[in-house]
């Protein structure tokens, strides 16, 4: 197999260079990071299995119409995607308060918001992802007019989709975190959804009991973090066999020596 360049890499995933121009592979890894990076660690198969469930999530987007950057899954941990230009956006939708915006705005957690409501936080790590008004959006030029209402729209659609297919698996979705690109599409900018959605990205509570099933439990140490993103993926019902697993655990040494040196 050819070695494929790496183009970038992030916190918990790394994107190569892919088979064919305007495409990439997006390579899930096991690490977590929480808290702007202070703290890290790594989540056993977590890469496996929000590769699978974000695979799963967007192909359903997909079947709705949402245009997404994913093409298809090429093994256990990697994705085809459409190369975008990352819009430097934190898009997050919350249904019910929990996380940074009850400590800003002194909410109760696990109070439903009035409706569901859309914040945007600037990507900028060495910042620590500042929150941002839609003015900030408009004035710095990180999106025009009319692609801040198609993000805004095309947030508020997924999030009344996830909301129903979490529902159906007795999963409340809280909230969670989207990112946008732009791609050129018959001579025309269109806007997809990147990036992934997965319990890494999302805040999901069991709907009888409230237990977390998403990174809180890593950030918070509770413990169980990766039985409760296998929970997910069962009730999606894309948790891979054992087989499946044991299988892709002979690919692993393959997938990390193309990593070579990138250390
Ligand atoms: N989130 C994320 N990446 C980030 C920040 C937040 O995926 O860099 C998600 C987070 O998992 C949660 C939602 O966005 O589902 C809202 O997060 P919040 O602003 O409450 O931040 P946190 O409390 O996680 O710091």
């Amino acid at each position: 197999m050819s070695r494929r360049k790496p183009l970038y890499e992030g916190k918990a995933k790394i994107l190569y260079e892919g088979p064919e121009p305007g495409t990439l592979i997006q390579y899930f890894k096991d690490d977590a990071t929480a808290f702007n990076n202070q703290k890290k660690g790594t989540i056993r198969s977590k890469g496996v299995l929000n590769s699978r469930i974000s695979a799963y999530i967007m192909e359903r987007l997909n079947d709705i119409g949402v245009p997404t950057h994913y093409i298809r899954s090429l093994n256990m941990r990697e994705q085809l995607v459409r190369e975008v230009e990352i819009i430097p956006l934190e898009v997050i939708i919350r249904n019910i308060a929990a996380g940074s915006i009850c400590k800003r705005l002194g909410l109760k957690d696990g109070e439903p918001m009035p409706k569901p409501l859309i914040e945007f936080c600037y990507k900028d790590d060495a910042l620590g992802d500042p929150l941002v008004g839609e003015d900030h959006v408009l004035v710095f030029g990180w999106a025009d007019v009319i692609e801040l209402e198609e993000i805004k729209m095309q947030a508020l659609r997924i999030n009344d989709f996830l909301s129903g297919l979490f529902a159906g698996i007795n999963i409340r979705l809280v909230d969670f975190k989207v990112e946008f690109g732009r791609a050129v599409e018959d001579g025309q900018y269109r806007i997809l959804l990147a990036d992934e959605i997965s319990p890494d990205s999302c805040r999901l509570w069991d709907i009888d009991t409230g237990d977390v099933m998403d990174k809180d439990r890593f950030r918070k140490d509770m413990g169980k973090v990766e039985e409760a993103y296998q929970e997910v993926a069962r009730r999606l019902g894309v948790l891979p066999s054992d087989q499946e697993m044991e299988a892709h655990e002979g690919t692993i040494v393959d997938i990390e020596s193309r990593k070579g040196g990138s250390k």
